[in-house]
């Protein structure tokens, strides 16, 4: 049974991952994410939540800092 946040079933998946030593806080990864799953903490950073990323990279190609990385597949149960 698939839901939202993943279209393509339960495989293998890239997930986000913001460098906080590189993120200057300009929020347009967020702007760019399909999910919406990248938030603003109480210190101006902005992480990923995982368990709601789908890994499609739209965050990664518009962050001009080079802060995402995607971090390797992880199988899902
Ligand atoms: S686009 Fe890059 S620099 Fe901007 S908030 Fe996102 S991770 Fe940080
Ligand atoms: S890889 Fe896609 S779903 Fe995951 S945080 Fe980036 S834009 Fe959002």
């Amino acid at each position: 049974m698939s839901d939202q946040y993943r279209p393509f079933g339960r495989k293998a998946r890239q997930l986000a991952f913001i460098d906080h030593d590189w993120c200057i806080g300009c929020g347009y990864c967020a702007m760019f994410c399909i999910t919406k799953c990248i938030y603003q903490q109480p210190d101006g950073f902005w992480t990923v939540d995982q368990d709601h990323c789908i890994g499609c990279r739209s965050c990664k190609v518009n962050c001009f800092m080079g802060a995402v990385t995607m971090l390797p597949p992880k199988q899902e149960g």
